[in-house]
């Protein structure tokens, strides 16, 4: 999505340890109308697909979800890192290692919001290794619903998360795939296939 590539090369900021920041329209402060786009061009690319909820983790995919989930008049879940996991049975857990912040967290979405008939789209903000959509997969997995595809807005093609997804046959539709990018420079480069 070519506005959204001009967008991270003009206040996209490359940090040490492969972290790309996009605080100022993503992150932190959300840029409304670029994400709204982003809606759109989902909509577009998922054409046809029979899609019901959007899933996706919070807290920065929420607000993304939900303005992409208004193209596809779906309801957004979103999956709840605790830190305390209630074994009443009320609940799909799994376990996600964040990439930010190199920890582990348990992850919850209550049975009350997933169920055997849906058809889910996964919407995130980044992929990288993969282990936050690994972690929502898991979750649909144990509910019984279907997954449609995932929906990244920023993937990092130099990391293996998509790769690996795509090889298993998931349906994975990355706005921008960063090829590579330098701390040291700035530079970012994008894929396109
Ligand atoms: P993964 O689980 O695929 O390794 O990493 C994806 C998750 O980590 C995303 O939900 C996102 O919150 C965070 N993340 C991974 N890489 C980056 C990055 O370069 N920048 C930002 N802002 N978040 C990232």
């Amino acid at each position: 999505m070519e506005l959204l590539e001009e967008r991270i090369r003009k206040d996209g900021i490359v940090k040490a340890g492969n972290v790309l920041k996009v605080d100022s329209f993503i992150n932190h402060q959300i840029d409304v109308k670029l994400v709204n786009e982003m809606g759109k061009e989902f909509k577009r690319i998922f054409e046809g697909v029979n899609i019901n909820k959007i899933l996706t983790i919070e807290a920065s995919g929420i607000g993304i979800a939900t303005i992409v989930a208004q193209y596809f008049d779906a309801p957004v879940v979103f999956a709840k890192k605790t830190q305390s996991i209630n074994l009443d049975g009320s609940m799909y857990t799994t376990k996600i290692e964040s990439f930010t912040h190199k920890r582990v967290y348990d992850v919850i979405v209550s049975k009350k919001f997933l169920n055997p008939e849906d058809h889910i789209l996964i919407i995130d903000d980044f992929l990288a290794n993969g282990c936050a959509v690994n972690g929502l997969i898991d979750i649909i997995e144990s509910s019984g619903a279907t997954l449609e595809g995932v929906g990244i807005i920023i993937e990092k093609g130099f990391q293996d998360g998509g790769k690996l997804l795509r090889e298993r046959g998931i349906r994975v539709e990355s706005l921008a795939i960063v090829e590579s990018m330098n701390d040291e420079t700035g530079e970012i480069t994008f894929r396109h296939s």
